[in-house]
């Protein structure tokens, strides 16, 4: 069996067209950076990965921030401790081990850099059995309806334009579009809820609308703003409040014909459990980095089937290809090009499905200037 005998890590920061996570009108994250992960084996099996961290530059000069430092040490120092000289085979001892040993650490950096080298683990276990990931997690199906968040950028557009923007990108075949509501404390709730409803009539029934809240209102106002829409057929409301408030997601459940999302911000696995046993959420979306690599999205997907919840990823379009193909509970995957650019193939959508790849392991490969100028 291959042995893992390097893990080398290298910083990839991207800035954005347009900046996102609005506070009261101002955009705050213009610049994403990314640690790449390259684990390599005795007989030069590759496998790679990356885990981004959202910054509040608003350039991409001086990247050497301390969230970087920390996330590309917290992997070399996983790595040295319960990774080098290990069968590649061993995905879950190693995160057995890692969430016992490091678990005093708290989630958080420990389990995004743990995630990064479980990632880059089933990257390379996957070329050495010669199969794409999401045969090796079960194979569920070939081809995965992608919803696109590109409205994400358009929001400061009057509803009549937000609905051209969004008739072009139905027009592409994008099964679902997602835009914030909510979110912007500048926003009168009338022009919030105007811009949703020229989406829907500028699209038609036929494709999904998502609204993403990102928890900014007091649950009761929530309520009130979602019912004004409730009846626009939304697909899901997502993160009406933090996703700790379990009684409060309830709350929402029962008052609204939206289904309610939440997710994206849980750490590890533990969590959704609760969400689930509660009845508190109809879709959980999960964030690879947060719960623990592919190993830990196994665990939300195992745990969501036998709870009737499906699930769906935050962002890492590509991989997230292959999870939802993979996965029964798997619903859609996420499509926003962010991270196109630290690609040579980057997935596109035909018609609002995306193949999922025939290559071993996840797919994706980075584009060859990275690892070129890292350190080992
Ligand atoms: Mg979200």
């Amino acid at each position: 069996m291959p042995k893992v005998v390097s893990v080398e890590t290298a910083v990839a920061p991207l800035q954005l067209e347009h900046g996102v996570g609005a506070v009261e009108g101002k955009w705050i994250v213009k610049t994403i950076d990314n640690v790449l992960v390259r684990v390599t084996t005795d007989d030069g099996i590759t496998g790679t990965s990356y885990i981004w961290l959202p910054t509040a530059r608003q350039t991409l000069e001086t990247p050497e921030t301390a969230t970087i430092m920390i996330a590309e040490r917290a992997v070399r120092s996983l790595a040295e401790q319960f990774v080098i000289g290990e069968d590649l085979f061993t995905t879950e001892r190693i995160y057995t081990r890692i969430n016992a040993d490091a678990g005093h650490l708290g989630l958080g950096m420990v389990t995004k850099a743990h995630s990064a080298i479980d990632m880059a683990m089933w990257d390379a276990m996957g070329k050495v059995a010669g199969l794409p990931l999401y045969k090796m997690l079960g194979g569920h199906k070939e081809e995965v309806p992608v919803y696109s968040n590109e409205l994400l950028m358009s929001t400061h557009l009057p509803p009549d334009e937000l609905g051209e923007v969004a008739r072009g990108l139905a027009a592409k075949g994008f099964r679902g579009l997602k835009l914030p509501f909510g979110v912007f404390k500048d926003v009168p709730v009338s022009l919030d809820v105007a811009r949703i409803k020229a989406v829907r009539e500028a699209i038609g029934p036929d494709v999904k609308i998502m609204l993403d809240t990102a928890a900014r209102l007091p649950v009761d106002e929530l309520i009130r703003r979602m019912r004004m829409i409730d009846d626009l057929d939304i697909a899901w409301v997502e993160d009406p409040v933090p996703a700790d408030q379990i009684d409060n997601l309830r709350k929402i459940k029962s008052a609204l014909k939206t289904p309610v999302a939440t997710g994206e911000g849980v750490w590890g696995t533990r969590h959704f459990r609760r969400l689930f046993e509660a009845n508190a959420v109809d879709i959980a979306l999960f964030e690879p980095m947060r719960v623990g690599g592919i190993t830990g999205c196994q665990k939300v997907a195992a745990l969501a089937s036998e709870f009737d919840v499906m699930i769906t990823p935050h962002v890492y379009p590509d991989l997230g290809v292959q999870l939802i193909a993979g996965f029964s509970s798997g619903l859609m995957a996420e499509y926003l090009p962010w991270w196109s650019r630290l690609f040579k193939n980057p997935i596109e959508a035909h018609n609002g499905f995306v193949s999922a790849r025939q290559t071993p392991g996840i797919g994706w490969e980075f584009r060859d200037e990275f690892f070129a100028k890292s350190a080992t």
